[in-house]
């Protein structure tokens, strides 16, 4: 019943070797207002986190994201739970949190392939995909390029050209989800009981393909009635949704910015080409500025690197080493509130002594 959800041996293992029997587990589809909709052995429940998951959590991914699999347990009656623990995560499709402060933020948990949407209308952004790719290879998940909009593609031959020479090796799909029949293009694509997450710009078509995978009026078949802490009624919708076929799809909310919270390792593997060339130069730490025998200016003057491409990776290098200097600030800062935490807690314990 669980493995429906996408439970598997991985999650068994480290449930299995670390919790008493009588907990179970439920996966996250929904997070509204500190309160979390699982997906249980019972079907849907309502969850919220225990006093000692608050107490001791630090950081903001010590917390239930969509798609996680959490340690519950479990009141059939009231169809309620008490969330333990997070169990590990197999990939997270992350983003630094939007402000200043270099936090990481889950944006879905345990999805085992990333659709990155793009429109090939006027916000048709090859530089965007990059970004999205390099997001996608640190998550741990496969990634797909999605081309929507060919109906009202400005150069559709053009375009395509241009993302296949970036996704190298990585599947694209071209369609238009209001013309073609979209269902029958992801089919080799989702797998039973395999979680797919859909990522892009607002306005690129991500909800029109899962509403035409979901093939019923999505609004109705996903609303949640919830209750707030004043008693008074809402709803929302599920984002961890479960198909027909078998596969389970995450529909994220829109998201207006995406920063990078990646690693130097993840961006040379994104651009293995850029990667390819630097270790061609003469010198070992080229900088390919004016060094002779550099083969990435070669590249970029014989055109075999495009240099908007090449561009785009210095942006994002610069970015990433600048967040890298920010997260060891802020790793210090959470490594205090842990030990604070630790602290109050000895000193309360003492006390009842
Ligand atoms: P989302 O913000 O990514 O979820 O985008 P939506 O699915 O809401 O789509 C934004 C707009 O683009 C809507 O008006 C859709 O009808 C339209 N749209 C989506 N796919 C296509 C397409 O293939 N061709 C055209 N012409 N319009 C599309
Ligand atoms: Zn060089």
């Amino acid at each position: 019943m669980l493995e429906t959800f996408g439970w598997n041996t991985f999650f068994e293992n480290s449930f299995r070797n670390h919790f008493p029997e009588d907990f179970t587990v439920g996966r996250i589809a929904l997070e509204h207002k500190e309160r979390y909709e699982l997906y249980t052995s019972i079907g849907e429940v309502w969850g919220e986190i225990s006093g000692k998951l608050r107490y001791t959590a630090v950081g903001r991914t010590d917390f239930p994201a969509v798609g996680d699999w959490v340690v519950i347990d479990l009141r059939p009656q009231e169809r309620s739970a008490t969330i333990h623990a997070v169990l590990p995560r197999k990939t997270k499709f992350s983003r630094k949190v939007a402000g200043i402060e270099a936090e990481e933020q889950i944006v879905a948990a345990n999805v085992d392939k990333v659709f990155i949407v793009n429109g090939l209308d006027g916000d048709f952004s090859p530089r965007r995909i990059e970004r999205y790719l390099l997001l996608t290879r640190e998550s741990g998940a496969e990634p797909i390029i999605v081309l929507n909009k060919t109906d009202i593609a400005s150069d559709l031959d053009n375009q395509i050209q241009a993302i296949k020479t970036i996704a190298q090796t990585i599947p694209v799909i071209t369609l238009s989800a209001t013309h073609d029949d979209t269902p029958s293009r992801f089919l080799p694509w989702l797998h039973m009981n395999e979680t797919a997450v859909f990522m892009g710009s607002s306005g690129v078509g991500k909800s029109t393909i899962i509403n035409a995978l979901i093939g019923r009026d999505y609004l109705k078949t996903q609303e949640v009635r919830t209750v707030d802490s004043l008693g008074k009624h809402t709803t929302t919708h599920r984002e961890l949704i479960k198909l027909a076929s078998g596969a389970l799809v995450i529909d994220t909310p829109g998201m207006r910015e995406l920063q990078l919270w990646a690693s130097e390792e993840g961006l040379n593997q994104t651009f293995s080409d850029i990667e390819a060339l630097a270790s061609q130069c003469r010198f070992s730490d080229c900088r390919h500025d004016q060094e002779p025998g550099c083969a990435v200016k070669a590249a970029l003057e014989n055109g075999t690197l495009d240099e908007k491409r090449y561009k785009n990776y210095c942006k994002m290098l610069r970015e990433l080493r600048y967040l890298e200097l920010r997260q060891d600030s802020n790793a210090a800062r959470l490594e205090k509130m842990k030990w604070k935490k630790i602290h109050a807690a000895f000193k309360k314990n003492n006390k009842r002594k």
